[in-house]
């Protein structure tokens, strides 16, 4: 599990904590990525299409053996078994799960940029990432974002303590 990544995740259907329990669940469960770290739960205010509801957003770190494109190939399989629906663009999602930062590199090929093209200009991505560690400018870090849930300690379920015994109604049987 030698590359870090750092991933972003967005929810504003339904129960937006299920959602969230649910990704960090299949990622936590992939042979080939470990969970190192969770940031705070932040509840965040649409942005783009501004008639949808207010969004949780969280950023995780982890560490995988998978290269970017298969990490992609993962996240937007979670993304499907969870049901997410891409009918307007920037519109309502279940779940959206972005590829930030893998290690250092920069790339751009039709499917896949990184350092995500957008995440500089979005503080509900900015500043859970640097609550995980990375060094963000702070003339970026702009209004909208609240705090939600406050990170506890290093246990990533920690934070969906109410979850504990209804998370596996969350992933479908595959
Ligand atoms: P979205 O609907 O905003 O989640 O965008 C998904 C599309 O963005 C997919 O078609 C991906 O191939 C593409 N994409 C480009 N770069 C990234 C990235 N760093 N993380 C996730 N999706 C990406």
């Amino acid at each position: 599990m030698d590359n870090v990544a750092f991933l972003s995740l967005g929810t504003n259907i339904g129960d937006r904590l299920q959602y969230l329990h649910g990704a960090v669940q299949a990622l936590w469960e992939h042979p080939n990525i470990t969970v190192e770290d969770i940031s705070s739960i932040y509840e965040t205010e649409p942005v783009g299409y501004l008639d949808q509801a207010n969004f949780l957003n969280a950023v995780l770190k982890i560490s995988t053996s998978l290269s970017p494109h298969e990490l992609l190939d993962v996240t937007q399989g979670i993304e499907l078994q969870l049901g997410r629906k891409r009918e307007i663009k920037w519109g309502p999602r279940t779940i959206d799960l972005d590829i930030l930062l893998y290690n250092d590199e920069n790339m751009e090929t039709e499917k896949l940029i990184i350092p995500h093209p957008r995440m500089y200009e979005r503080a509900f991505v900015l500043i859970p990432l640097k609550e995980l560690g990375v060094e963000v400018s702070e003339r970026t870090l702009q209004g909208g974002v609240s705090l939600w849930r406050q990170k506890n300690g290093g246990d990533v379920f920690g934070l969906f303590e109410s979850l504990k015994d209804t998370h596996k109604k969350v992933l479908p049987e595959i």
